[in-house]
């Protein structure tokens, strides 16, 4: 291995037990530092080795593992002889040699990481979404759309009669909240969403004509735009957007530059939240639903319809996570409605 910086410096060495310390001479073999003065020549890897950058005039100190330590005269630079075991691949180094520890630092950072994105995230996400200005939210869901409609969103071929009778039961529940007029739903026929009905930033909602040809109930439909509703209402569509990019930038300064690894607990976290997230927004849509005199048992039949039409796999459903967390939610929609 090629190695630059001076042949050999001399220094003084301190055991770190006692004060006194012993001349040395240092070079750099290979990836070992050679130290020759002492009762019996030392070589200690240089990835062991911890030295201080130098700085004009001052002795360099050169820490070596176990606490001993060597003073440089700083008119030889050595810091050349470390240059290829930079701090991060002494680190991994050092890792590798310890794997117990290194165990124990992942552990420390996958809790650290979940700490931040279950309690600092949402938090953050929750105050970012309310505060920030309509037209930017609404900037994010015009994007958004111009995306779908690439992907295969077109004008709904739902009967007029149908849309409006549906808006005009839903629009009281729509009345009822602060700020009423960014609230908006819009009727498109999306095939490869399934039956489907989502949220966007800024207030806009979107029905599916896959979903409303599932029922002939007007009710239904309005139960789970109620449910949509709710997901507007509590700004979940901003909040989830703002903590899966903000979750990716925590992850990688946590662990460095594990790329590959950012992604993994993503998935098992975010399911986790969507739950939560569905939860408030089915107890918004029972709530609401009842306000609006229509029985909550409405959400509880269409949930039941798509257990039954689609199962549970493939519909590509965004409020339909699983098995039995749907069980427990048309349970919980049935039961209000007793
Ligand atoms: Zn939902």
């Amino acid at each position: 291995m090629e190695t630059t910086g001076p042949t050999s410096v001399s220094g003084q060495y301190f055991s770190g037990e006692t004060s006194a310390s012993t001349p040395v001479t240092l070079k750099a073999v290979g990836n070992d530092l050679i130290i020759e003065g002492l009762a019996e020549p030392m070589a200690v890897p240089l990835a062991d080795i911890d030295v201080e950058a130098p700085l004009a005039g001052m002795p360099q100190h050169v820490r070596l593992p176990g606490g001993a330590q060597i003073e440089v005269d700083g008119s030889h630079d050595i810091s050349p002889w470390f240059a290829r075991h930079s701090r991060l691949e002494r680190m991994v180094h050092w890792l590798e040699r310890r794997w117990p520890v290194a165990v124990a630092s992942l552990a420390i950072t996958a809790v650290t990481v979940w700490a931040l994105y279950t309690y600092a995230l949402p938090a953050t996400a929750t105050v970012v979404a309310s505060n920030m200005p309509l037209s930017w939210k609404r900037g994010i869901s015009e994007e958004s759309v111009q995306l779908l409609r690439q992907l295969g969103f077109f004008k709904s071929r739902i009967d007029l009669e149908r849309q409006k009778a549906i808006r005009k039961r839903f629009a009281p529940m729509v009345a009822d909240l602060p700020d009423p007029e960014q609230y908006t739903l819009e009727f498109r026929h999306a095939p490869i969403f399934g039956p489907n009905a989502f949220a966007m930033p800024g207030g806009r909602m979107v029905v599916l004509d896959d979903l409303i040809e599932l029922t002939d109930e007007n009710d239904e439909i309005v139960a789970v735009l109620a449910h949509e509703l709710g997901h507007a209402y509590y700004q979940h569509p901003m909040r989830m957007a703002i903590q899966s990019s903000a979750l990716g930038l925590i992850v990688a300064v946590a662990i460095g530059d594990a790329s590959g690894l950012a992604s993994l607990p993503l998935i098992g976290l975010q399911a986790n939240y969507s739950r939560k997230f569905e939860a408030e927004a089915d107890d918004f849509a029972i709530e609401a639903l009842q306000k609006a005199g229509i029985s909550p048992q409405a959400l509880a039949d269409i949930f039941q319809r798509l257990m039954d039409e689609y199962g549970l796999e493939g519909t590509g459903e965004s409020w339909l996570d699983s098995h039995p967390a749907l069980e427990k939610r048309i349970k919980k929609a049935s039961e209000a409605a007793n």
